[in-house]
């Protein structure tokens, strides 16, 4: 096993081991390596491998071998299920290790983390639960002497790309339903972010997953990306990530046909209306925008709100924004991190400061904090700019930070328009105390998730996508299994006879 990382001295992250191939670590072709930061303080938190695209063409071929020759496709689905209950039971024995991991490449806090891991064991504990349960059906052909069944095959080598944000939580909603449906995967989280998608290899091995099965490279994208979407010997390429990233890669795919599973960006509309319960619809539109410091593709970072109270919850709003407590993952009052790198700050910053050349007017936050005990890490404090219109690219764009936008509606239609005045689709939510307005404007909204008088909630059960530029496909659920799987009709002619179509038996 190549030892080929150290670990900052005053760190207890994981032990970074190297590129996962066919079942055994390796080295970095040209071995280069890559140092991981903590964003809350810059300090090193590990040394990673950066591979090369020759690494990701040794994993593929390794995931191709053992997807051709290899036990697992040849599994039964509850065999596999097993497998990924050991490794539920194992992410929850390890906890504490994993949370520590990911808390310290995010620069979340450490709850946070432990939070995102028990959401992890949940994800593989329900994929291991529902396997078998629909592995196919009979299909009633209207015809005597014909057995007609529809059954599910793995797609074949997956090549599973994954976002900084929620690092192992984004990779586990691929991992767990393409592992469990016979695939075989090269896994390749952010360079941000790599530790704890390391520590899962290890994971996966103990459970029962075999050699080959689930490889990992780590490195960055633009040069390790490339052989994961063109690659002949990739079936399907499934990422979490940018808009842009996802153009990239669908158009790489084209050439071989791949198919594509996609969970791209969100400008999500979190909607008011004046009959909401106040105190939760104040708080929670708060937690939307605010939670990990907006750095969530579902985050409500659109408060549209109905005019007649748009000033009085705004101010409320606002408020409260001012006294989020920003630190670092183990500061015990801190309420949420940093951001995730200072090229993401800046960039943060200047959606904020178009906003405001746009006409916006900044009601809170907007500034880089001075305060010494921030001064090492990527904080950006909770801001809100009041008068937004949807033309504005603060409105239109994903500024993936702790940045709301207000715009106000005068009647149901309106706000319907406006929280669908968007080129994404991925969320979104209505407040109000009017059932039926609540499921009629939950029907009209062109969002994958819609929740009423709630903001974030989601279960492994339930499916997970957008419309229009939020993605393709759907992860979570029936249909997350189903991206990961191929229906094969089988017809059987049990009592065959010639049919007479040619050689003149026909007339
Ligand atoms: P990103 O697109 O920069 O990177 C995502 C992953 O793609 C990384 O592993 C990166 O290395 C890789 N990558 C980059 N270029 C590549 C290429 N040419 N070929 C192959 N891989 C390549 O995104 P990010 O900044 O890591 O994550 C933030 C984005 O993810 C936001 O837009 C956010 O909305 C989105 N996101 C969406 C969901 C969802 O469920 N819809 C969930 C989380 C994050």
């Amino acid at each position: 096993m190549a030892q080929v990382a150290t670990l900052a001295p005053d760190t207890t992250t994981t032990t970074i081991r190297g590129l996962y191939i066919g079942g055994a670590w390796h080295e970095a072709h040209d071995g280069g390596t890559a140092a991981v930061r903590c964003p809350a303080d810059g300090r090193e938190v590990a040394v990673v491998v950066s591979a090369t695209a020759a690494d990701s063409e040794r994993a593929i071929a390794s995931a191709r071998a053992a997807f051709d020759g290899g036990p697992w496709r040849r599994m039964t689905d509850i065999e596999r299920g097993d497998v990924m209950l050991r490794v539920a039971d194992l992410l929850e024995r390890d906890k504490a290790a994993y949370a520590r991991a990911e808390a310290l490449d995010t620069g979340k806090r450490l709850v946070e983390a432990e939070y995102d891991m028990d959401d992890i064991a949940a994800c593989f504990r329900y994929y291991g639960k529902i396997a078998g349960l629909d592995a196919g059906r009979v299909v009633d052909t209207g015809r005597a002497g014909a057995i007609s069944r529809v059954v599910y095959e793995p797609v074949g080598v997956c090549a599973l790309i994954a976002p900084w944000n929620y690092p192992l939580l984004q990779a586990a909603w691929k991992v767990a339903p393409a592992l469990v449906a016979g695939n075989s995967f090269v896994l390749k989280p952010s360079e941000l972010t790599p530790s704890t998608s390391i520590l899962l290899m290890e994971t996966l091995a103990e459970a029962g997953v075999p050699a080959g099965v689930a490889n990992l490279v780590t490195g960055r994208g633009s040069v390790v990306g490339g052989p994961l979407s063109s690659d002949p010997r990739v079936d399907l390429v499934s990422l979490t990530g940018s808009l842009a990233t996802g153009q990239t890669i669908m158009a790489a795919a084209a050439e071989t046909v791949k198919r594509v599973a996609f969970e791209l960006g969100g400008k999500n509309p979190n909607v008011v209306f004046a009959d909401a319960d106040w105190d939760a619809a104040v708080d929670n539109a708060l937690t939307a925008v605010f939670l990990h410091s907006g750095q969530v593709c579902s985050a409500g970072a659109r408060l549209v709100v109905e005019a007649t109270i748009a000033e009085r919850f705004v101010s409320e709003v606002v408020a409260k924004a001012q006294r989020i407590r920003l630190g670092g993952p183990f500061d015990p009052e801190a309420e949420t991190g940093p951001l995730i790198s200072a090229g993401h700050r800046e960039k943060v910053h200047t959606y904020v400061q178009a906003g405001i050349a746009e006409g916006a007017e900044l009601l809170c936050g907007g500034y880089i904090p001075d305060e010494p005990r921030l001064a090492d890490g990527y904080f950006y404090p909770p801001t809100v700019l009041g008068g937004c219109r949807s033309g504005m690219s603060v409105v239109r764009e994903e500024s993936f930070g702790p940045v709301l936008t207000v715009e106000t509606f005068r009647d149901e239609a309106e706000a319907i328009a406006i929280a669908n005045d968007t080129e994404y689709g991925l969320a979104g939510a209505v407040w109000t105390s009017d059932a039926s307005r609540a499921q009629r404007v939950a029907g009209a909204l062109r969002h994958g998730t819609v929740w009423i008088n709630d903001y974030h909630p989601y279960v492994p059960q339930a499916e997970w996508g957008g419309f229009g530029k939020s993605g393709v496909g759907r992860e979570l659920g029936r249909a997350g299994l189903d991206e990961y799987r191929e229906a094969k009709h089988i017809w059987q002619n049990v009592s065959p006879s010639p049919s007479g179509w040619f050689g003149g038996t026909h007339a």
